[in-house]
């Protein structure tokens, strides 16, 4: 992996020479003139003509946008197949979201055959596929959702097994889904799959290249059967223009970050919301596609994660424990002591009723105990260290965690108890939550509690895509050499993501991708 100026950022050690010295033996091709597709609206900035590049600075086969899950899993299939491979990352660090994400990948099953080893129920992909549709409330494309189910159990074992990925020996029960299904880093983030994925990418030839941020599409002309011939990059001061022979992936993610886009499409997500995202979470890959005639779709379903740190938004370690914790039984309380939803909802529900709850209830609580940890796919060095920076809040009774948290003591112990019976008698009369056999009372401390409050999160919509990844236009035409994988392409998810579905739909799709990018036809 190298910077702009062909840094070694690791060991696999990609000088700037050698990618240069690629581009010269790959041809630096002269390109017949002409003015490239524009759709933007005549007088605006973005309008001004953009003229086909003369000559091309450097060529590759298949140039992907973006070196997070979905790009990276391109890159490895692609250069597999015999491509010459190149991802083009804005940001100085590779990984975008994935590298930083909770690291919880939601497949039927894995080669460890974990909940059948531990007595956990059944699933299928048939299952898992029902679920995402139903948590999306039947906006998803059902051809989109059998790619994703289908390819998570083969994604998340080619990770283990090609590239080292390492999953905790448990799987947990998430917030709208009905198994248990959601396998854990050993990592504890999404680096643990990243890493795997960029080395099973490098060795197999394709080179990352960061701090080159990607400022136009180069597609032909405006005929429908007219193909995207490369990208305009921007690398430090200089502007290159990057042929790409067989095809151009998008994998450039979400928009989070993008507050113009955002609230042109979901003006409830207003500003002042803390967001979970990296900063280069932003749409300008989906606004360059559109403006070469790129349908999108469900732009403004927009997603909060309901447990967040509350004050900066962010999805640290303990962020992600209210989220595998509820087949396990972990509680949310409000800051009067009392639950505010069943804690197996989806997202949505589970963030909702907390801003329902007022202006002044931030922060609401998980509470979980220490039998609980191991199985919800947390660890005892991670609380350690969670206590020690004060994002775990530990005591021995119900009583002292309700002082230290200074929320009516008689209140959380009535509302602990009540669950417990629930557990017992297998009904939650309050909220409807359908209790499990695993699930565990808070009988015995040490009792934990997490604060929590919800930040923008993941974007459902984007660009709109056929099973093959390829792009489709605004006369649902595929656009000949555009492929599109992971969070910048919309209809996986319908209006609502189920959480650990992110890493599974990137990775099938980025596979999908990459896989069909490589077969292209060269265009020299
Ligand atoms: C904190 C956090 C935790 C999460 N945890 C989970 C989880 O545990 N499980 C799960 O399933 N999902 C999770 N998600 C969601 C999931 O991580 C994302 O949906 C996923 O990482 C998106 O991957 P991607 O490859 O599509 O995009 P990204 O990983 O975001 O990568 C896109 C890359 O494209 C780059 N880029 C954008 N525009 C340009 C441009 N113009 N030129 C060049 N480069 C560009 C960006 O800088 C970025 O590096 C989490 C998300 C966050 C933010």
């Amino acid at each position: 992996m190298t910077d702009e100026n062909g840094q070694s950022e690791t060991n696999t050690d990609i000088s700037r020479r050698s990618v240069l010295k690629g581009a010269v033996a790959l041809g630096a091709v002269a390109m017949a003139g002409g003015f490239a597709l524009n759709l933007a609206a005549p007088g605006s900035a973005q309008a001004e003509l953009k003229k086909l590049p003369a000559k091309w600075d450097e060529t590759w086969d298949v140039v992907i946008v973006g070196s997070g899950f979905a790009g990276l899993a391109a890159a490895a299939e692609a250069a597999g197949a015999g491509a010459k491979v190149v991802i083009l990352e804005k940001m100085p660090t590779y990984g975008g979201n994935s590298i930083i994400n909770g690291g919880v990948f939601a497949a039927w099953d894995s080669k460890f055959h974990y909940r059948q080893n531990l007595n956990l129920g059944d699933d299928s992909p048939k299952q898992h596929a029902s679920d995402t549709v139903k948590g999306g409330d039947y906006y998803n494309l059902p051809e989109l959702v059998e790619v994703m189910a289908n390819g998570a159990e083969p994604a998340l074992n080619w990770m283990i097994d090609e590239g080292g990925a390492q999953i905790r020996p448990t799987v947990t029960r998430a917030g709208g889904h009905s198994a248990y299904r959601t396998h854990s880093a050993v990592a504890g983030v999404g680096r643990e799959y990243t890493e795997a994925l960029r080395k099973i990418a490098e060795k197999r030839g394709a080179q990352i290249i960061l701090n080159s941020q990607v400022t136009w599409v180069w597609r032909q002309d405006a005929d429908p059967g007219s193909p995207v011939l490369g990208l305009e990059v921007k690398r430090g001061r200089r502007t290159l223009n990057i042929k790409a022979d067989k095809a151009v992936i998008l994998a450039s993610g979400g928009f989070s970050r993008d507050i113009k886009m955002r609230l042109a499409h979901n003006p409830r997500l207003v500003e002042s919301f803390n967001c979970t995202n990296q900063p280069g979470a932003t749409g300008e890959m989906i606004r360059f596609a559109q403006s070469v005639g790129a349908d999108t779709l469900q732009m403004n379903f927009i997603q909060l994660y309901p447990f967040a740190e509350p004050e900066t938004g962010i999805l640290d370690t303990p962020a992600v424990y209210p989220f595998n914790g509820p087949g396990y039984g972990i509680v949310y309380v409000s800051k009067s002591g009392e639950r505010f939803v069943n804690e197996l909802e989806r997202r949505d529900v589970c963030a909702f009723a907390q801003i329902n709850l007022g202006a002044n209830a931030k922060p609401t609580y998980s509470i979980f105990n220490e039998s609980m940890v191991l199985k919800m796919g947390g660890s005892n060095e991670e609380v350690a260290a969670g206590v020690a920076k004060g994002r775990f809040i530990m005591a021995d009774t119900i009583a002292d965690l309700a002082g230290k948290l200074k929320i009516p003591a008689d209140m959380l112990a009535t509302t602990i108890n009540k669950h417990n019976k629930y557990i017992e008698e297998g009904k939650d009369p309050d909220f409807n939550k359908p209790m499990t056999k695993v699930m565990i009372p808070l009988a015995q401390g040490p009792f934990y509690a997490v604060a929590q409050w919800p930040a923008v999160h993941h974007c459902m919509g984007g660009l709109r895509i056929n099973p093959q990844a390829q792009v489709i236009d605004i006369f649902s035409n595929v656009i000949p050499g555009l492929y599109a994988a992971g969070e910048v392409a919309g209809g996986v998810h319908g209006s609502n993501r189920l959480g650990s579905n992110a890493i599974p739909d990137c990775v099938s799709f980025g596979r999908v991708a990459g896989t069909s990018a490589a077969k292209e036809k060269s265009r020299v």
